[in-house]
């Protein structure tokens, strides 16, 4: 086998999408072998904690993963097991494309953005702590060195895939320290990428842009917590979460995930849309390079998403997870 990858189904609707992923990347035949791993809240009970040591050594081994969403468990110390893995893993950069597909019909057409999100500082450093009883606190972290390196990754990122533009997004008016310090290396950043345009918006105008105009947007770079909506703004721009793939890099780890969550009430109905984990993977597979195979898979999604036989409820058919998955792998 030439690439092993630590694959975690995760809870809810993690074990249909990640099967349903594994189908279609079996069949594009690339030799990967998967280390399968278990975390999340299913299995508390066997390790008495979400996220066992050894999936965090998986990943460190075969330096990149497939995962299912997890769910956060109330009560286990854990504020997310998501953010607690990519603390671990310095996981810093949360790279989500949102790119118009054929046959899912939207308000629009032509968006293709790609959201790069700070994914270790800003108010999910999870400082915050009562102050007396009827007044809370929570602390925004902002650094010079973390963000430059996901300024630079935006800008790296937009060269490799031959961008045009990169918007720094922020609220520099109002959060004069934090933001303006992640601005002004935004702009310091910038300076060194002549052959890329750059802007920067405020982020409420962004958003109200974003809705107006996406065909004006390319990459996007934030902090943390406008990251996390910006980014599910620009799912509903292509079709929603069942379409929206993403993935969390780290200087030394990656970790390739839907956008969504693990959707509880759906768990083991094999119903779900796995196109966000499918093309989770795609984004996996151009990481390990393996382009030509990311292309055909991508086709095969096109061909299979425009004869409209096999779609899953959210795009308006009834076709199983596992089914659109085989129709996928049938193309390839
Ligand atoms: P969710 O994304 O799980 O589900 C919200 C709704 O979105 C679902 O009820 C469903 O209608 C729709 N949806 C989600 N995925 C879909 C898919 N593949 N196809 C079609 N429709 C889909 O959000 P939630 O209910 O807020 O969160 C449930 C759990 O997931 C929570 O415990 C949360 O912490 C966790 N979560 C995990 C991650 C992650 O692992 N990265 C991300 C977000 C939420």
């Amino acid at each position: 086998m030439k690439h092993t990858i630590t694959l975690i189904p995760g809870d809810g609707i993690g074990p249909d999408v990640t099967r349903a992923a594994r189908i279609v990347l079996d069949a594009v035949d690339v030799g990967i072998e998967w280390d399968v791993v278990e975390a999340g809240e299913g299995v508390i009970e066997k390790y008495g904690t979400p996220l066992p040591e050894h999936v965090l050594e998986s990943i460190k081994r075969n330096k990149v993963a497939l995962k299912g969403p997890l769910t956060t468990p109330i009560g286990t110390g854990f504020r997310s097991v998501n953010v607690a893995l990519r603390k671990a893993l310095d996981l810093y950069a949360n790279i989500r494309p949102a790119k118009s597909l054929p046959a899912v019909k939207t308000r629009y057409e032509n968006v293709d953005i790609i959201t790069v999100r700070e994914n270790t500082e800003d108010l999910y450093a999870g400082i915050e702590h009562m102050v007396g009883e009827d007044a809370a606190e929570s602390i925004k972290i902002i650094t010079r060195a973390g963000s430059e390196r996901i300024v630079r990754h935006a800008f790296e990122l937009a060269r490799r895939e031959g961008r045009k533009k990169v918007t720094a997004v922020h609220k520099a008016n109002i959060m004069k320290c934090t933001d303006g310090l992640f601005l002004e290396v935004a702009r310091q950043v910038a300076t060194e990428y002549s052959d890329i345009e750059f802007e920067d918006r405020i982020v409420d105008a962004c958003s109200m842009k974003l809705v107006q105009k996406p065909e004006d947007f390319d990459v996007l770079v934030m902090p943390n917590l406008y990251g996390d909506i910006i980014s599910d703004i620009c799912a509903g721009l292509v079709g929603g979460l069942g379409v929206a793939p993403g993935a969390n890099i780290g200087k030394d780890y990656a970790v390739f995930e839907p956008v969504h969550g693990s959707a509880p009430k759906y768990a083991g109905m094999d119903k779900v849309n796995p196109l966000a984990t499918i093309l989770s993977g795609v984004m996996m597979l151009k990481f390990i390079g393996e382009m030509e195979a990311a292309d055909r898979v991508m086709k095969a999604i096109n061909q299979v998403l425009e004869e409209g036989k096999y779609l899953t409820y959210d795009l308006g058919g009834s076709a199983k997870a596992s089914e659109m998955a085989k129709a996928i792998a049938e193309k390839l």
